[in-house]
């Protein structure tokens, strides 16, 4: 089951001049890592119990760096966390929502995470994750 929002994915340009952005509204960085298979630099910061993950592409052909050129920097991606992942796209795929991943991949902090097509879930990129931490 889905247990609650993990974190809310941003897209930036530039994770530095966000990272100051958000240093502006009094938020502290939690982590900053890099996903290679990605092609992405990933910050960090929690609220409560929830994350803010910015994600900055690292690369021209990352993922990221062709969201920002579609649709400009902003929200990207909705997390939820789920007690048990490969359970909840089973249960997914059986109700008709589309998988972008039908096998768990591992995600920043060491997460076990999946996304739902955004033709599938009203526009948004839903995104299943296994907090391992
Ligand atoms: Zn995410």
């Amino acid at each position: 089951m889905i247990t609650k929002i993990s974190h809310i994915g941003i897209a930036v340009k530039n994770l530095d001049d966000a990272i100051e952005m958000y240093k502006k509204l009094g938020l502290e960085i939690e982590s900053i890592e890099e996903v290679d298979s990605q092609k992405v630099k990933i910050a960090f910061i929690l609220i409560g119990d929830v994350r803010i993950e910015l994600l900055a592409p690292t690369s021209d052909n990352s993922p990221i760096a062709k969201y920002i050129e579609k649709k400009g920097e902003g929200i990207q991606h909705l997390a939820f966390a789920v007690d048990d992942l490969p359970a909840e796209l089973i249960k997914a795929e059986g109700n008709g929502l589309r998988l972008i991943d039908k096998v768990p991949r591992k995600g920043a902090h060491k997460a076990d995470i999946a996304f739902l097509h955004p033709k599938s879930t009203k526009g948004v990129l839903v995104e299943l994750c296994k907090e391992n931490h």
